[in-house]
């Protein structure tokens, strides 16, 4: 069994046009789970705090994943595809060689709640085709097992394929465990994986069995090998589970664009201040 080797809490953080949001991962506490850059957690009942939204802006070199829960999120970009994810909607962008977009929230009830993931790519797809997949809410089957539900937004979980196609191994559920009630799921040992805790409490285990808690706005960093198992308390909790194949390459990051060296980075700086970040 898995156990909770690393447990962190989101930190505030600002970013795009000055949004307030938490940084789960991609913070000085936890610089990255390759192959997973960057987590975030966006949204409050205070449109004031995320209105401004992340107005044009470029992206190369990885994936980023967009999963809403609440409210919405209109984008556009230079590749011409445009539409508005919703609450339950899922939208898993390719950044490949080079895109330009913009992500701005909609006040909807005046509420936002979402997340934002980034899964780095290998060398050898940093520079592939840049691609949307907007997946709506209905078309994420779900499945349930001894009190657990989780919606398969990629990779497969209890016996359901995802929605999302992707380009690396990776697995990504939103999970949903009733009172008293256990997730449990295995995980290939070669693999990293997490749980973000949005909503209650779960409770694993550390190296020596003893039992560790996680509460809302925290992650645990699941490491060793085989399976994991999660108990959720009277409550029950709400999580994103995520496990995937580390790349193991250098990784070099600055802003918008994650390559594999600093050289890479320069150039895609040069490329966007040059027009020329998107292919024609
Ligand atoms: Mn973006």
């Amino acid at each position: 069994m898995r156990y909770i080797g690393k447990k962190v809490t989101g930190m505030p953080a600002t970013d795009g046009a000055g949004v307030k949001l938490k940084r789960v991962i991609g913070s000085p506490a936890l610089d990255m789970i390759d192959p997973f850059l960057m987590l975030d957690e966006f949204g409050s009942d205070d449109p004031e705090s995320w209105i401004a939204g992340f107005p044009e802006h470029p992206h190369r070199g990885f994936e980023t994943v967009t999963i809403m829960l609440d409210g919405r999120v209109k984008h556009a970009d230079s590749v011409g595809n445009q539409g508005v994810i919703e609450a339950g909607d899922v939208q898993w962008m390719t950044a490949g060689s080079g895109i330009i977009h913009s992500e701005m929230p909609e006040r909807a009830d005046g509420r936002l709640h979402g997340f934002q993931l980034w899964v780095n790519l290998p060398g050898k797809l940093k520079m592939t085709s840049p691609r949307y997949q907007d997946v709506r809410a209905s078309r994420i089957a779900s499945a349930s097992l001894n009190g657990a539900t989780v919606r398969v937004i990629a990779g497969e979980g209890f016996g359901v394929k995802g929605a999302a196609d992707t380009l690396m191994p990776v697995r990504l559920l939103d999970v949903a465990i009733g009172a008293n009630a256990a997730f449990e799921i295995d995980v290939p040992d070669e693999h990293a994986c997490f749980v973000y805790v949005y909503d209650g409490e779960v409770r694993g285990t550390d190296r020596n069995g003893k039992p560790v808690d996680i509460a809302s706005g925290s992650l645990g960093v699941l490491v060793g090998t085989q399976g994991v198992r999660l108990e959720a308390g009277e409550s029950g909790a709400k999580l994103l589970f995520a496990d995937g194949k580390p790349i193991r390459e250098p990784v070099a990051r600055y802003g918008p664009f994650v390559m594999n060296t600093g050289e890479e980075v320069q150039k895609a700086f040069e490329d966007y201040s040059r027009g020329e970040l998107v292919g024609v």
